[in-house]
């Protein structure tokens, strides 16, 4: 069997179709595994696991199902029961499977409106998938080429049968499957053209969080005859960019015998120091929350201008702005509401909040602040004069109705008057992953146009994802390991050919 892709998915599949006695073969074309997988944060939800077993929370994989819908309703476009009811029916075995494997999980948390707590997060970054998965896969004999990208899917007598691959030194190499191939190549955030066609041009120009996300083997089905659901689905949005060196909490060793005692003591320190820790990892992911803009924040470009509603969902704007980065601009009054509750700049849903000071302890390299704005303008690189004239043109927006200018008018938000001002940024927008995955059968299966399987062809993660809303966190990676499970055992259990 051959799987294609070596993140989450891939890995399970891998892992699974091994266990199952098949002979396999893992094309992963970076030099490393991860994938997406090992750049998430890692949050996995499910119910029934030892953590809730020892709170006490009695929960259900059918009340799972249930609250994920509350999550779908959002979204202007049918769910695909049959795979929600395959995820929330089976995640809660993936989750003792992972841990099985040596993955130490902290939580659960709450994430309304689920209606308990069921979020766990993986000790101590995502990494940790991949380090105990590839050690598993490596031990049953899984045979991993890395720099390995496959190319084109071979058919002989109907069915899939192999797959077409270069590696830097030895192009145009085949691998024959005789018991069919599992796609686990991930998304398409990092593909212009496939993110122009399904989603939109600010889309396009918009950087992905993982650059090897070229939809690969989206591309390689469409061409035996698959199609994508829910291509113009996407998540992302504003992030700050990453610190140059990476954060203590992401260079820790994922290895079980340092984790389970870290997670033990977590459970019992006092909550400072589990917000310590938190902390740490939470201005590391760094994703600027909406409550910061309605205490008050706006967003410029780096030339002092303002140019969107940084009340917006999404802020398409940014991609076509100077170098695509913007800076969150506020004053005194504002950098006050930010300290402290409820108002906060970061959070990692259910576990903690990071503010103001936060970020001046453990980011400081993001956050500018000076007097008047005048000073503050150079040191983000914008136009004193230029930054002034934004800042007093706001100020002057009508507070309700429509803004004079082309520009959106200030609302119901407070006027940028009080000494000091503060720059944090720059910012950039992200597609963190792209939600249009092949359509596929409750086996996996790859659908042709008519709905028919292709035959040995089987997709896994968000490369299958098949028309699954995976809203709220914790689903994605959720689906990714449970539906590659799946996957490799359902491909191994197909008679050879
Ligand atoms: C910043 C961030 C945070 C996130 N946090 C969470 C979270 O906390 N919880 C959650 O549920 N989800 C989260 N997600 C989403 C989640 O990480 C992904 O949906 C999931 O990991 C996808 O897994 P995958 O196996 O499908 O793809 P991937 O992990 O991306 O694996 C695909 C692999 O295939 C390889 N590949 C691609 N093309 C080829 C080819 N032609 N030949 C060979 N190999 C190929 C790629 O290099 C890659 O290694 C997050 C995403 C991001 C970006």
């Amino acid at each position: 069997m051959v799987v294609i892709g070596g993140g989450g998915s891939g890995l399970a599949a891998a892992i699974a179709a091994a266990t199952s006695g098949a002979d396999v073969v893992l094309l992963e074309k970076n030099p490393a595994l991860g994938g997406t997988t090992a750049r998430s944060i890692g949050s996995i939800t499910a119910t029934r696991t030892p953590h809730q077993d020892r709170l006490g929370i009695i929960d259900s994989p059918e009340e799972h199902y249930r609250d994920m819908e509350l999550f779908a309703r959002h979204v202007s476009r049918p769910d695909n029961d049959a795979l929600r009811r395959l995820l929330t029916d089976n995640v809660p075995e993936t989750f003792r499977w992972l841990s099985s494997l040596g993955v130490e999980f902290f939580g659960p948390v709450e994430e309304p409106p689920h209606k308990k707590p069921r979020m766990h997060n993986v000790l101590p970054n995502s990494r940790a998938y991949i380090f105990h998965l590839e050690r598993r896969a490596r031990r049953l004999g899984v045979r991993i080429l890395t720099n390995a990208r496959a190319r084109r899917l071979l058919v002989g007598a109907g069915k899939v049968a192999g797959v077409e691959f270069d590696q830097p030194d030895k192009p145009g190499q085949v691998v024959h499957a005789s018991r069919g191939v599992v796609l686990a190549s991930g998304d398409y955030a990092a593909n212009p053209d496939m993110k122009r066609a399904l989603i939109s041009d600010a889309a396009a120009r918009t950087e992905p969080v993982n650059p090897a996300s070229t939809g690969d083997g989206q591309k390689m089905a469409i061409e035996l005859g698959a199609k994508i659901i829910n291509g113009d689905l996407f998540g992302g949005g504003v992030r700050f960019a990453p610190p140059a060196k990476p954060s203590w909490i992401s260079r820790l060793p994922p290895s079980t015998w340092l984790m389970r005692p870290a997670n033990f003591a977590l459970r019992l320190a006092p909550l400072s120091m589990v917000r310590r820790f938190i902390m740490g990892f939470l201005t590391t992911v760094m994703v600027p929350s909406h409550e910061l803009f309605d205490a008050g924040a706006i967003l410029v470009n780096k030339d002092g201008e303002r140019f969107a509603d940084e009340t917006a969902a999404m802020i398409f704007e940014l991609a076509y702005q100077p170098d695509g980065v913007a800076y969150i601009l506020f004053d005194g009054a504002v950098a006050e509401k930010i300290s402290k509750w409820p108002y906060y700049i970061s959070t990692a849903p259910g576990i903690a909040y990071a503010y103001l000071g936060d970020y001046e302890k453990n980011r400081p390299d993001l956050v500018y602040r000076a007097e008047t704005l005048d000073k503050l303008a150079p040191l983000m690189g914008a136009n004193p004069a230029k930054l002034i004239e934004t800042v007093e043109r706001y100020n002057q927006s009508n507070e309700t109705g429509p803004s004079a200018s082309s520009l959106p008018a200030r609302k119901q938000r407070p006027e940028l008057r009080s000494e000091p001002f503060y720059a944090l940024g720059p910012v950039k927008n992200y597609i963190s992953f792209t939600d249009g995955g092949l359509a596929i059968n409750e086996r996996l299966e790859v659908l042709d146009s008519q709905g028919d399987p292709i035959p040995g062809l089987y997709a896994a993660g968000s490369v299958g994802q098949g028309g699954l809303l995976l809203k709220g966190h914790g689903h994605h990676i959720g689906w990714a390991f449970t539906s590659g499970r799946l996957a490799g055992s359902y491909a191994a259990s197909r008679k050879e050919t």
